[in-house]
């Protein structure tokens, strides 16, 4: 029984809040916090309609750590979930240590004006948090999250050593719209257009964004075009897991995402320094977001499926070279029909809750900042399977052609 403060109202937020209802044992209250305190309400209706729950709900400008360090101390939570944006991770982090309150995100803090995902930033942090005796876990959406959580789980049941990594996450989702993200687009185009990075061999290989396709069959889904790309879980993973000697992540994208984003990026729009206009200055790149649909407001329309996995080949238990591949595929519909958004915004929400009650039931415990793959992953595996993100394991013939 915990009281638990989530601060952010997007899609991600939404989606957490309602399985948090959905497991009031768990949640005894749920108190939602966000910049625009109309889209808290919003969702607070939709949560009391759904699960007979009621929610309370606040502005906060989390950027601000006085305002938000008031909160904590009003609302009195065990656990600050920050569903905001990763320009607010380390504001809310402060927060948390001065309130003596644990900590918990879905995407690594990054610079407004950098697009650099690291984690240094906040693992600067450990020394802090474990002097408070608080925990912070990072990372606790899908990917990262339970892409981190599928290599620990292939590690501690199927593969005694873990060689080589491959991180595919295919949204095959079509929400009918010309161009629109299906997360927080300023955040999403910030991460498709840096360069792609891989670890290998003990060093980072750049190369530019976009640049290295590959074609994979999905199952449910079809046959897409992905394309490798720089994602924050290599660093962590091959921090916890120095024996993997390459790591990589692709995603998949419609040619006609490629090209609207192309066009955008040529005429300047994805740029993230300020530029003149009228008088003032503005970031493109956030006027762009502005004129995007809502992530949120996608679901309605979004039909398909995600497949989001790792493929995994190293030493088996059997002394033998295998491969695994682990994944869970998500449709779009049901999650809309359940929560209200759609399957991004769901695979994100639910292991933002998951997380959320392996630090509240005490279930993963300790002082200090963590990444998923520090715990033991049977526990978060069997709740996705409760929880709406099933999952299966199966061995494939032999590694990746490419
Ligand atoms: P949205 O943009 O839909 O929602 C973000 C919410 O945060 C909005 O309600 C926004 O308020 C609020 N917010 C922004 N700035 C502040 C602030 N300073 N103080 C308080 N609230 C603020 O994003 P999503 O829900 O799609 O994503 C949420 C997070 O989840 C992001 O960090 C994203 O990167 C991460 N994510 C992680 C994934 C994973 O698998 N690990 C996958 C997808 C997303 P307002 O409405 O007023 O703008």
């Amino acid at each position: 029984m915990s009281r638990i403060l989530v601060i952010g109202a997007g899609g991600v937020g939404s989606v957490a809040v309602h399985k948090m209802a959905m497991n009031n044992d768990i949640f005894s209250h749920i108190t939602l916090a966000s910049r625009t305190k109309s889209k808290c309400d919003t969702i607070a209706v939709s949560v009391k309609e759904r699960t007979g729950v009621d929610i309370d709900t606040f502005a906060i400008d989390a950027d601000d750590i006085d305002a938000t360090v008031a909160l904590i101390e009003q609302v009195k939570p065990a656990l600050v979930c920050n569903l905001a944006l990763p320009y607010q991770d380390l504001n809310i982090m402060e927060a948390c240590l001065k309130t003596g309150v644990h900590y918990m995100d879905t995407a690594n803090y990054e610079p407004r004006d950098e697009a650099k995902f690291e984690y240094h930033w906040q693992w600067a942090y450990q020394d802090k948090f474990e002097e408070a005796g608080l925990m912070a876990l990072l990372g606790s959406g899908f990917d990262p999250g339970v892409t981190s959580v599928f290599a620990s789980y292939l590690k501690k049941h199927y593969l005694d050593r873990i060689d080589t990594l491959d991180i595919l996450d295919c949204n095959g989702g079509d929400h009918g719209q010309h161009f629109a993200t299906n997360f927080n687009p300023e955040i999403n185009i910030r991460e498709v257009t840096a360069p792609a990075r891989r670890w290998e061999n003990g060093a980072w290989v750049e190369t530019p964004a976009l640049t290295e396709k590959q074609t994979f069959d999905f199952e449910q889904v079809g046959e897409k075009n992905m394309y490798l790309m720089y994602h924050e879980e290599i660093e962590s993973l091959k921090t916890h897991y120095p024996e993997i000697q390459r790591i990589r992540f692709w995603m998949t994208f419609g040619d006609a995402y490629l090209t609207h984003l192309e066009v955008l990026q040529n005429v300047g729009m994805t740029r993230i320094d300020p530029v003149m206009y009228e008088g003032r200055e503005i970031i493109p790149l956030q006027f762009l977001k502005a004129v995007l649909p809502e992530p949120a407001s996608l679901g309605e329309t979004t039909k398909g499926k995600t497949n989001i996995g790792d493929i995994a080949t190293g030493l088996a238990k059997d002394g033998s070279t295998k491969t695994f591949y682990i994944n869970n595929i998500c449709d779009h519909e049901e999650a809309y029909a359940e929560t209200g958004n759609q399957a991004v915004s769901y695979t994100t929400g639910v292991p933002a809750m998951i997380g959320a009650a392996m630090i509240l039931t005490g279930t993963w415990e300790g002082n200090g900042v963590f990444n998923m793959e520090q715990f033991d992953p049977d526990p978060f595996m069997d709740m996705l399977n409760e929880h709406g993100l099933p999952w299966q394991v199966k061995e494939l013939g032999g590694p990746l052609a490419f």
